[in-house]
């Protein structure tokens, strides 16, 4: 059984969490948590006329439950097409990938784009706010699409603009926000799903390093509450407050630091 807090915004997440029990069958001294995800020789092939490139060339990698877990590597190394395969935007050429158990690696684009929407939450580096839309109507977006939007909807988009320090805010539009805010915003915005896991590419890299700090500590304290986390940067300040460093080279993992 895995205990953690319960914050009242993230309380769906975190509940799901204290749930789980742990498997009796798992050698001992290994990690007992559930495998909320699961990369399982994943190959990504681009064919470019004769040549083959090798994106990914044979991935093996688990998200356990509650983990807070960064990508890194040095440009070209496989980053953003490991993330768009962990985000349902891809799929392997070769491989298996489960989501939630549900192995997703040959679904068509429609039953992809649905597990997408339904169980993994997404920040963006440039926060792909709707312009037009407060930030109330924003959080209800990734609801709306699947017909969820209501009264519930709406007391939950508070709960968790609150729970992001946006009280006071839920009326404005992103343009009168502050880069942070918007942030603050889109990280809402990827929890209205309760998601298995936030998928965070790169989220700080349009904010100065106060407001950086902000959000590396924000992301902390979801992570404390039971969220899981991936993220995929080039920054060892953001690493660094991750439990667990995949570092990508040519495609493969190289190697797995942990922190702490
Ligand atoms: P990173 O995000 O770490 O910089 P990428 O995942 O973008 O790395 O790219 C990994 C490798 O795959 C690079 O060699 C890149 O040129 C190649 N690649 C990425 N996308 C494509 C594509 N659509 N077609 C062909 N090659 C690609
Ligand atoms: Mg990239």
């Amino acid at each position: 059984m895995i205990a953690r807090q319960t914050s009242r915004a993230t309380g769906e997440v975190a509940d799901r969490v204290t749930t789980i029990t742990t498997s009796s069958t798992a050698p001992a001294g290994t990690d007992q948590r559930e495998a909320i995800a699961e990369l399982i020789g994943v190959q990504r092939h681009y064919r470019m006329g004769d040549n083959v490139v090798r994106a990914l060339d044979g991935i093996d990698l688990a998200i356990l439950r509650g983990e807070y877990i960064a990508i890194m590597g040095r440009s070209g190394s496989g980053k953003s097409t490991l993330l768009n395969v962990l985000g349902c935007l891809d799929r392997p050429t070769a491989g298996t990938y489960l989501v939630g158990g549900e192995d997703v690696s040959r679904l068509d684009d429609s039953r992809l784009s649905e597990v997408r929407g339904k169980k993994i939450g997404f920040i963006f580096q440039s926060f792909n706010l709707i312009p037009q839309l407060t930030v109330l109507e924003n959080l209800e977006v990734p609801l709306f699409y699947q017909g969820r939007v209501g009264p519930e909807s709406r007391a939950k988009a508070q709960r968790l603009a609150e729970r992001v320090g946006l009280q006071g805010r839920l009326d404005h539009r992103p343009l009168e926000l502050s880069g942070g805010q918007q942030q603050r915003v889109a990280i809402a915005r990827a929890l209205m799903n309760d998601p298995l896991f936030l998928l965070a590419d790169e989220a700080t890299g349009n904010l100065d390093s106060k407001t950086e700090e902000e959000i590396l500590r924000l992301l902390d304290e979801l992570h404390r509450d039971g969220v899981t986390i991936v993220i995929v940067t080039h920054n060892p300040k953001v690493a660094e407050r991750a439990q667990k460093v995949v570092w990508l080279k040519d495609g493969r993992i190289e190697r797995v630091e942990t922190n702490r």
